[in-house]
């Protein structure tokens, strides 16, 4: 499955909820291989997955919180520093950011 927010990044189940004033999406994603942001080396060894929340635009005037699952994954590189590492979702979202960038471009253009 291919979601169109993030078109990079392959996903492998989507759940929506909603509690009437708010949506809730949690989105798994599946990769078969990720680079280390450390030192470029491709790793296809999942270490295991974490959850993360990300906010994005509203739906009509609903606001979206979306649970990302992600992997983490063994970098097999004896010099790299970083040992374990989080699959980056950039552009959508920043490495360690809380909100989608067209979140952030779209408080910054109303601000
Ligand atoms: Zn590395």
């Amino acid at each position: 499955m291919s979601l169109s927010i993030l078109p990079a990044v392959p996903t492998q189940d989507l759940t929506i909820t909603d509690d009437g004033h708010q949506f809730f999406l949690t989105l798994w994603i599946a990769a078969a291989c990720a680079p280390c942001p450390h030192c470029g080396e491709v790793s296809s060894r999942v270490h295991s997955t974490y959850a993360r929340q990300v906010h994005d635009l509203p739906w009509s005037d609903a606001a979206v919180s979306v649970e990302l699952v992600v992997p983490k994954w063994w970098c097999d590189n004896p010099d790299c520093p970083q040992s374990i590492f989080c699959m980056r979702l950039t552009p959508w979202v920043p490495a360690y950011g809380r909100r989608s960038a067209r979140l952030t471009e779209w408080i910054a253009d109303w601000a």
